[in-house]
């Protein structure tokens, strides 16, 4: 009997002990499931995200998707995006803003920050006291123009998500804030899910910098195709124009029954404008191949500037004299420099073919001058001037400001002349206004100094 109720008792216990397994167990499964469940709408968010910002057509876009989707997994009040202002270090807020109560809202305050460094590199997730004395405080203070939902004040959570994309110059910072108390089933992101933040990061940068590529790829293509209808027009131009010289002489030949046609010398002058015409269109557009697959090697030797510029301008005579334009000189009696003297004649062509083309006819001006063994030159005019807008891009390939229906040109010749000089050791500069003239100002070492080429090999 004793022994019944013993094995009873041992009976007992062991359900006991299975039945508080299966409870552990059972509450172990239904954690994981909400932990799966939380995993899965995480993704489901960031897949959603990935397809959306694919269609987007802007970065401040790919961002407001990144605010919407983040806003529905955690319980944070306000969302805003900062995106570059208007130089390095500045930023402004993003076009859009949320904030729970209200939805969606409109522009916020214009003004700009800036970022006294960088940006984190990793997300921050903290109190909003704890970055008090943080240079990324200015950010929330521009938070605080928007309208929290109404809650009695209590703790702030601030989670800064940094956005830096490699291949875009497009670094961006999302801030997310929460004021009233958290209730029980809420959570805000903890160290533990900076995994997931990193990867929506990712997702982010890789959003807005295909989207860059996209564009820029874009861009090349209209560039190039632009240039190539301009390309076909400005070697037409000179080549039918040689055309019809040569019909309209063999017709006055066969009239006067003339063996030898007679060439005038205003036609034989024609002739020869339009040839260097062509032949500098076509050296042109071989020099830029050269650049391209890093052929354009300078042949050194020692050569005197001054002489350089007054040849450049006695093959201008014709072309001063019509549009009116004059040079004035400012010259020392020899620069001598170590260059190549084909491609220098290029740099010196361009800046003053320039200079009477959009010169208006007015006075154009070359001064060289020394400065700590640099030969500083100067070409200046007062033509048309270039706007600020378009200073920054008319050094690269195919860039024009300029209608090709008022002015000829392929939009290459600053784009080789900088190439050139950098390969010299040199650089070029501009200064201008619109509608008040240009200065081209070029640096070029002088012959005492360092040899470009020679120190470039060692
Ligand atoms: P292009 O052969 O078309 O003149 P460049 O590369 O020499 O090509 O110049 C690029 C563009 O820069 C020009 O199309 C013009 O818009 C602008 N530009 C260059 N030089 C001057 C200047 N002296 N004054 C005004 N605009 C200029």
């Amino acid at each position: 009997m004793m022994d019944e109720l013993e094995r009873l008792r041992r009976e007992n216990q062991a359900l006991n002990e299975q039945v508080k397994r299966l409870v552990r167990a059972e509450r172990r499964l239904s954690l994981n499931r909400q932990e799966l469940d939380a995993q899965l709408q995480r993704f489901r968010a960031l897949n959603r995200f990935s397809l959306d910002a694919g269609e987007a057509e802007t970065p401040e876009r790919i961002l407001e998707l990144a605010m919407e989707g983040l806003f529905d997994l955690f319980p944070y009040e306000q969302a805003l995006a900062f995106v570059p202002g208007s130089g390095p270090g500045r930023f402004r807020a993003g076009p859009h803003r949320f904030a729970r109560s209200c939805g969606r809202s409109g522009n916020v305050s214009p003004d700009e920050i800036t970022l006294d460094g960088e940006l984190p590199r990793r997300p921050i997730a903290s109190r909003s006291r704890a970055l008090a004395d943080s240079p990324l405080l200015p950010f929330l203070r521009i938070m605080e123009e928007m309208r929290f939902p109404e809650s009695g004040q209590a703790d702030d959570f601030v989670l800064m998500l940094p956005v830096i994309p490699a291949k875009a110059a497009f670094p961006a910072l999302l801030v997310f804030r929460r004021r009233s108390p958290l209730s029980l089933l809420e959570r805000l992101p903890e160290e533990e899910d900076f995994p997931f933040l990193q990867l929506v990061e990712n997702h982010i940068s890789s959003a807005i910098q295909n989207l860059v590529l996209f564009r820029d790829a874009q861009e090349a293509v209209r560039l190039r195709d632009e240039f190539l209808s301009i390309a076909s027009h400005e070697l037409n131009t000179p080549m039918t124009s040689i055309l019809l010289l040569l019909q309209s002489l063999s017709r006055t030949s066969q009239r006067d029954g003339l063996e030898r046609p007679q060439i005038t010398r205003p036609q034989l002058e024609q002739l020869e404008r339009q040839l260097r015409r062509l032949g500098s269109l076509v050296e042109q557009l071989l020099e830029v191949s050269r650049i391209r697959v890093g052929k354009l090697v300078p042949q050194y030797a020692e050569l005197d500037l001054v002489a350089m510029i007054r040849e450049v301008i006695q093959r201008f005579q014709p072309e001063l004299s019509w549009t009116g334009s004059w040079v004035e000189l400012r010259l020392p009696e020899a620069a001598r420099v170590r260059a190549d003297p084909s491609q220098l004649d290029q740099v010196m062509t361009n800046l003053i073919s320039n200079a009477i083309k959009f010169g208006q006819g007015r006075a154009i001006e070359i001064g060289i001058e020394e400065q700590d063994g640099e030969w500083i030159i100067e070409v200046r005019d007062h033509g048309i001037g270039i706007s600020a807008r378009d200073q920054a891009r008319i050094f690269d390939r195919f860039e024009r400001a300029v209608s090709s229906r008022n002015f000829g040109g392929l939009g290459l010749g600053l784009y080789i002349a900088r190439q050139i000089l950098t390969l010299h050791g040199g650089r070029i500069e501009i200064e201008s206004a619109e509608g008040q003239g240009s200065k081209f100002t070029v640096r070029l070492p002088g012959v005492r100094s360092a040899r470009p080429g020679e120190s470039r090999r060692t």
